[in-house]
């Protein structure tokens, strides 16, 4: 028999009403504002009158840098989270909410894999409970207010040719990535070059995800900067009077979602913001609920560790004040091997050697997650390919490094496949050895920033700009915005730019393209490289095979 797949395993879960899911963290029922039997919202009242409550120990999942093997983050997270509880802890799991571009794209679903997944997986990676429409609504009514500004008189003298504000929708659509809008006559407003981004690349998407609370959120949304006068000057959100209508527009999609893994513990999963133009970590609400909760929190952040963990680390603790206790970083056999040399076809075949060689990816991110002063464990995460020496080759690596990677069978056995990591990771979170560092102070200038990101986690030599990007930076540090943080923007796929140079690469140059501020999010995105806003649909999308079935069930969702 084949084995079952991850919406099939899904759909067999047997969930408990969300109440009782509510109850393992102590939350009572009139604190959860129900969607349905199996998710809930946290009321915003309830995460306020915990705020005294100490913090449990926060453990981040990051990963190798993938490769199309796949690596397993959300998996794992999932697993682990299952392995704590199965071992008598209480732990919650923060992860990230689903898109819909990706979902009938190319990528499978957001909820895990296997037998480690968050239910019910069919909501979580379509509607859900709406926010990531709020968040759109939100958007769109400040670009619609903006065109409207300049419609009635431009009061604010903004220049058209440097609006910075774009439209978003939640579909890959490459159709809308450049549109000239307000077409029409005089009736319609003034023609310009416009474009749409998918929303979870949008600014409120990443200040959803960072604001502590509606005040802090309704102040990001107001530093939004929607564009520039001729004299350069920026023009906020403010300014057009759009940020009280957002943040009502997103005053419930502000409060975290909470459903359950299929062995029915507590998981949040709140906010999807892009991992290359924003920080790509679900939201600093639902993680800080989860750690007032729960004794241990597992999250996850997106990409390999070079971008995913230092903008989890630099972006999002750094500014919520978060310190993590441990991280865990995802290797598979699969992917060393494709980082060793292996093509994609040939990776069911043994090749020990390859291993060997893909390690070194692995080792550089051990090496760079521990400079955080994180403490590090491997977890591998076992395809039913991996043979015996492939693991122990692996694990020998590790060990070389003065670290301990554990076989995992999350994905085929659920908790009782991760006890061993779940032991270990509590143990090493318990031992208190975390010194937890950003990488730079803040009043570092911003391409300072740049550089020891460049030079430090991504071993390059030097970074290269063009004179107008340098100046950019100097300008925002001249009006006020050099103490923000960074956020990269390059491929995934490797520590260079190139995203077919795998292993351990060094001494290459990083060239910067672009830069755009991001004052409400509060980061400088550094764009290396081509960084896509708006994906487009590949030629066989999976929306050609989602439909109902006779029995009402929806089938192709993975
Ligand atoms: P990431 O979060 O790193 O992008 P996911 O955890 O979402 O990866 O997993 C991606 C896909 O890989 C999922 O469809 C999942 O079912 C599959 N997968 C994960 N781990 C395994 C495994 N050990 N064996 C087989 N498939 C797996
Ligand atoms: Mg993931």
């Amino acid at each position: 028999m084949a084995p079952k797949s991850d919406i099939e395993i899904a759909r067999a879960a047997k969930k408990k009403p969300i109440q009782e899911v509510g109850s393992k963290l102590g939350i009572s029922s009139d604190h959860l504002l129900p969607y349905g039997h199996d998710k809930a919202k946290v009321s915003a009242e309830y995460i306020a009158s915990l705020k005294d409550r100490p913090d449990g120990k926060l453990i981040l999942v990051t990963a190798i840098n993938p490769t199309p093997a796949g690596e397993g983050k959300t998996t794992t997270t999932v697993g682990l989270g299952d392995g704590l509880n199965a071992i008598g802890k209480t732990a919650a799991i923060c992860i990230r909410e689903a898109s819909l571009g990706p979902c009938f794209g190319m990528k499978g679903g957001a909820a895990g894999g296997g037998y480690a997944q968050v239910v019910p997986m069919e909501d979580m990676n379509l509607h859900f409970t709406g926010d990531f429409h709020a968040i759109t609504s939100a958007h769109n009514l400040l670009a619609a207010m903006l065109d409207n500004h300049i419609y009635w008189g431009n009061e604010l003298e903004i220049d058209i040719r440097r609006i910075a504000f774009r439209r978003v929708m939640d579909m890959n659509d490459r159709a809308l990535r450049q549109i000239v809008c307000n077409l029409g006559g005089v009736a319609n407003g003034f023609p310009r070059e416009a474009g749409f981004d998918i929303t979870v690349a949008s600014e409120v998407m990443a200040i959803l995800c960072l604001a502590t609370d509606m005040g802090d959120l309704e102040r990001r949304l107001g530093d939004i900067i929607v564009g520039y006068r001729r004299d350069r000057s920026p023009v906020f959100a403010r300014d057009i009077k759009a940020d009280g209508a957002m943040a009502v527009l997103l005053k419930d999609a502000m409060q975290p979602n909470l459903v359950q893994t299929l062995e029915n513990n507590p998981a949040f999963v709140h906010g999807g913001p892009f991992a290359n133009i924003a920080h790509g970590c679900n939201s600093v609400v639902a993680t800080q609920t989860a750690l007032k909760l729960a004794d241990y929190v597992v999250t996850e952040a997106g990409f390999g560790a070079d971008l995913g963990a230092e903008k989890f680390f630099d972006i999002k603790c750094r500014k919520a004040g978060l310190k993590p206790a441990a991280a865990v970083i995802v290797a598979t056999v699969r992917a060393m091997k494709m980082n060793g040399g292996v093509a994609k076809g040939d990776l069911g075949d043994e090749n020990v050697d390859a291993v060997q060689k893909g390690c070194a990816n692995l080792g550089r991110h051990i090496e760079n997650v521990k400079s955080f002063g994180v403490p590090v464990i491997v977890a591998i995460n076992h395809f039913v390919t991996d043979t015996d020496a492939e693991v122990a080759a692996l694990q020998e690596y590790v060990q070389g490094l003065g670290t301990e990677a554990v076989l995992c069978k999350h994905w085929a056995n659920g908790s009782a496949g991760i006890t061993e990591l779940a032991e270990k990771v509590a143990a090493l979170a318990d031992g208190d050895s975390a010194d937890f560092q950003p990488l730079y102070p803040d009043d570092m200038g911003l391409f300072a920033k740049i550089e020891t990101i460049a030079k430090k986690i991504y071993r390059a030599s030097e970074v290269i700009a063009d004179k107008k990007v340098r100046d950019q930076l100097k300008e925002w540090e001249a009006q006020g915005y050099g103490n923000l943080p960074v956020c990269m923007a390059k491929t995934q796929y490797s520590f260079t730019t190139d995203p077919n140079r795998r292993g351990a690469p060094e001494g290459h140059t990083l060239p910067i393209r672009e830069v755009r501020l991001s004052a409400g999010a509060g980061f400088v995105v550094v764009v290396c490289g081509e960084i896509m806003t708006m994906p487009g649909l590949p030629r066989q999308p999976s929306a050609e095979v989602i439909r109902i079935n006779d029995e009402g069930l929806i089938e192709g969702l993975f």
